[in-house]
């Protein structure tokens, strides 16, 4: 049984376990009130520690941009788009990147679609280029 004194007029009441939470009405003085006891109310959960995680990703991308040497690969293909063999220059292999500067206009000014195809052979390179 749960115990409960009308915060109203001061009248003992005594209620059921099942009755726990719900509303009732003093037999006294007739005051509505929620009868306590019972199921403790939901606790509201504690936030997840999402400070934790930006900070470990700073991290990670912080040694991810070191161990990185020069552009990332979607930059030099970008590049390579607007100048032939610029993405592939700046990934460190300016052999290659001559050729494609030379060969593509070269390509395009001759036969166009292989100079179209070769264009696209050094973006794509210049994309997935796995390093040195
Ligand atoms: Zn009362």
């Amino acid at each position: 049984m749960i115990n409960f004194k009308c915060r109203n007029c001061g009248f003992d009441f005594q209620f059921s376990e099942d009755k726990a939470g719900k509303k009732a009405k003093c037999r006294n003085c007739g005051k509505v009130f929620v009868i306590p006891g019972g199921k403790p109310e939901p606790v509201v959960p504690a936030e997840p520690p999402i400070a934790a995680t930006p900070q470990a990703a700073a991290v990670t991308t912080h040694v991810h941009h070191h161990t990185q040497e020069g552009i990332g690969n979607g930059a030099a293909a970008i590049l390579t788009f607007f100048v032939p063999g610029l993405g592939q220059m700046c990934q460190g292999r300016v052999g290659l990147g001559v050729a494609a500067l030379i060969l593509v206009p070269f390509g395009y000014l001759l036969f166009i679609v292989p100079g179209l195809v070769a264009h696209l052979i050094s973006i794509v390179d210049a994309a997935t280029y796995k390093g040195r």
